[in-house]
């Protein structure tokens, strides 16, 4: 058992954090210094001085690590407990010490703040730790988002509007979803209907303009033919759509995809449907609890090719119960030769509210090894055939602390999976679910404004969801 004194204090989440790149949580245990050393303790270092001085080679159940009290910088402090777990296990996890969701993010700042993409990379390099292959990954997400999104017009607004309804629940699902009756899908449409028209108008009075609109969930194609028309009418009737760049529907689910679904999209002037297999392994699909087979996922394609939607996306998953590398190679290989504008490569993330996590507890930590030659074969063969990286993040709980990856054909970039991950604009987020969040620029900070995540709760207190969003926005 590892044993980590640690101070109480605003470093010590962030540190717990690195931790748990390298250790499982049945291996390791966090104190405060003030906590007094065990005698096993000392048999580390063999004196009773900070145990971080501890020579490689010591015995590694007894191994123990304490925060010498000079350091109080936070990358240094990061970096010392990266090199002591590096030297006991091992292991040197390619994110380095960065335990943060946004990569790219933090790179873009150094950017804005005057660095070249080579002083970028040696910041990358020996501040944080990461490998060659992360900093070149990276590097190419900010030289993309650079050269395509640029930066976010004053005042301006990315919509999210949640459907939170899909056919089936998945195995590793910890989304707002929902499987219901027509008639609670028809209560919550008139909730959200009532909430479109007063945040609509609510913007124009804030002289707020959305640049981007993304109808996601759940599962939008849930919805039949005529609400889902109803709804995206409705949607461009209220909100000025003057400035919008882009309209994105999220079709996930193939089984819920049809002909007149996919018109009654191209006709509202959506030019984006994101179509979601996941994996092309039939059984991988039984076996995650998504009803429709690899043909149904063909022929989504086919129809929305047919039909004429300009911007098709697909979402892949790495680190599948039961995949291998193979198993993803003729996944993504099926998906090229269905000529997608943008696929997204997820890596499987294991949380607390999903079914799989009661299966296995240790899922994301033992599925490491096969998640990064899976993550190796997408960049290389997205490369291949014309696909660059534009948005990137990571999330806790992936397997092997990897990341999720957008991937791009040239001019088909998602302004609004740039801006949500950048945090450099606000997002007006409306149905159950929904976290609105206000950007004050000047501060460069983010205020949240939450709707209720329950849906029958949203319709019962929908009053109060505008309230919070006619005292929030500014
Ligand atoms: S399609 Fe997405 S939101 Fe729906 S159950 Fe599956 S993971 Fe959850």
């Amino acid at each position: 058992m590892y044993k980590f004194y640690l101070r109480d204090d605003k470093l010590k989440y962030e540190l717990n954090e690195l931790i748990k790149m390298f250790l499982k949580p049945s291996e390791y245990q966090v104190l405060n210094p003030e906590d007094p050393l065990e005698p096993g303790d000392f048999s580390v270092s063999g004196a009773g001085e900070a145990a971080d001085t501890a020579a490689e080679g010591d015995d590694l159940p007894d191994m123990v690590f304490r925060m010498s009290p000079d350091v109080t910088e936070k990358n240094e402090a990061k970096r010392r407990l990266y090199d002591w777990l590096a030297q006991r296990t091992g292991e040197r996890p390619d994110w380095g010490t960065l335990t943060g969701v946004r990569p790219a993010k933090l790179a873009g700042d150094y950017l804005n703040r005057g660095a070249d993409f080579e002083d970028l990379r040696r910041i990358l390099s020996e501040t944080y730790y990461l490998s060659q292959e992360k900093i070149d990954l990276v590097s190419e997400v900010c030289r993309v988002q650079r050269e395509t999104v640029g930066p976010a017009p004053e005042r301006s607004a990315g919509v999210y509007i949640g459907i939170p309804f899909c056919p089936t629940r998945c195995l590793y699902c910890s989304f707002t979803s929902n499987q219901a009756p027509p008639e609670k899908i028809g209560g919550y449409l008139e909730a959200l209907h009532h909430e479109i028209s007063y945040t609509a108008d609510l913007m124009k009075r804030r002289d707020m303009r959305p640049e981007s609109i993304y109808i996601g969930g759940g599962t939008p194609t849930t919805l039949s033919p005529q609400q889902l028309s109803e709804l995206l009418d409705h949607v461009n009737r209220a909100f000025d759509m003057s400035g919008v760049r882009e309209f994105t529907v999220e079709a996930g689910r193939p089984d819920t995809i049809t002909r007149d679904k996919l018109l009654a999209i191209r006709d509202s002037g959506a030019q984006r449907i994101s179509i979601n297999p996941q994996t092309m392994k039939g059984s991988t699909l039984e076996l995650i609890g998504r009803s429709h087979s690899p043909e149904q996922i063909v022929e989504a394609f086919s129809l929305a090719k047919d039909v004429g939607i300009p911007i098709i996306n697909a979402d892949l998953i790495t680190g599948l119960p039961g995949e291998d590398t193979e198993d993803f190679r003729r996944t993504l290989d099926t998906i090229i030769g269905l000529s997608p504008e943008n696929i997204t490569v997820h890596t499987l993330a294991v949380k607390r509210a999903s079914k799989l996590i009661e299966l296995d507890a240790d899922y994301h930590y033992n599925q490491g090894p096969v998640v990064r030659e899976m993550l190796a074969v997408s960049r290389e063969m997205m490369d291949r055939h014309g696909y660059r990286p534009y948005y990137m993040y990571r999330q806790k709980h992936m397997a092997g602390n990897f990341e999720n990856v957008g991937y791009a054909r040239p001019g088909t970039e998602s302004i609004y999976n740039v801006r949500i991950m950048d945090e450099n604009q606000s997002i007006v987020a409306l149905g159950a679910g929904g976290i609105s969040k206000m950007y004050f620029g000047r501060e460069n900070r983010l205020e949240r404004i939450p709707n209720v995540s329950n849906y029958e709760i949203y319709m019962e207190r929908i009053e109060e969801m505008l309230e919070r969003k006619e005292k929030g926005f500014i």
